[in-house]
């Protein structure tokens, strides 16, 4: 009777617990506290993926210190450690710089977060403060405590008094470096640098692109790297492509104008169907590969 009991306990324990596949991915990468043993190399895209043998972004280097360590979120693949190197030594030699304030990159083996981001799921992600680092012998408990700056105005329709020189001069080279797929700022960054621009030099504006947020920091993604044939490659909208590929035009316009305002309907629009995102994945939603790396001791 107590054996039949126990197997019927038992039974009843499975069939609560969901399969491997069907648990939520963000709260199993979420628990992860190390990085995976295996090479470097990114798996699926962006926003539905995961990351094998990420590298920790040392909490402070000569050019750099990484904030809110409580987080956990300072992995990064290789391509992107060293990308922080690059823009961070670049960003030293600028006045009032000593280097970067870098925000999240990824979880330690990439994937869906519990909290924040939809993408930053590869270590290819890096988000760094608008805020010059001035300082870079701050505390952990000051780098949870201080703010990064906003960089936009009231009415978000322009940039601040915030936004300097040393703002486009970091982007530009952020932009020109070519591991770099795209940067998302804050619509009125993107208007400020197109205006600034010669016409002689545009093409790295398109890899500028204007997205809601991004006004205290801005958010670069490195392109797939060459280890990740599994990585997906983002293509370029047909936006992004416009008007020589600067993107300085009407589309860009439309973030401070219609997207602020959006003009009345006439007719009452079908709420769109709800897209799944990133915090509703299981583990079945995500590349076959993430299960490996995720189960690695
Ligand atoms: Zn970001």
């Amino acid at each position: 009777m107590i054996r039949r009991l126990i197997a019927l306990t038992a039974t009843i324990a499975a069939l609560a617990t969901p399969t491997f596949a069907q648990q939520k991915a963000n709260q199993l990468f979420g628990a992860a506290r190390s990085a995976s043993p295996h090479q470097p190399a990114a798996f699926g895209s962006y926003s539905r993926g995961c990351a094998s043998g990420l590298v920790q972004l040392p909490e402070t280097g000569p050019t750099w210190q990484a904030m809110r360590l409580s987080r956990n979120r300072n992995w990064g693949h290789p391509d992107a450690i060293r990308f922080i190197q690059r823009l961070s030594e670049f960003a030293a030699l600028q006045p009032g710089w000593n280097g970067l304030y870098i925000g999240d990159i990824s979880q330690p083996r990439g994937g869906p977060m519990l909290s924040g981001h939809a993408s930053h799921q590869l270590g290819l992600d890096i988000d760094i403060w608008m805020r010059p680092a001035n300082n870079l012998q701050l505390s952990r408990q000051q780098r949870e405590n201080i703010s990064s700056i906003n960089v936009r105005s009231a009415d978000q329709r322009s940039v601040n008094g915030n936004y300097s020189e040393v703002h486009r001069v970091i982007l530009q080279s952020a932009a020109m470096d070519p591991a770099v797929d795209r940067i998302f700022v804050t619509p009125p960054v993107k208007i400020a640098l197109c205006q600034s621009a010669t016409s002689r030099d545009k093409n790295w504006l398109q890899k500028i692109r204007p997205l809601y947020g991004h006004n205290y920091h801005f958010h670069v993604r490195l392109k797939c790297p060459k280890d990740s044939p599994a990585c997906q490659t983002q293509t370029p909208s047909v936006r992004e492509l416009s008007n020589g590929g600067s993107g300085c035009d009407e589309t860009l316009m439309w973030w401070v104008t219609d997207y602020l305002n959006p003009p009345k309907q006439t007719q009452p629009s079908k709420p769109a169907p709800k897209k799944k995102g990133a915090r509703d994945f299981v583990m079945a939603d995500l590349p076959q590969q993430c299960s490996a790396v995720l189960a690695a001791r």
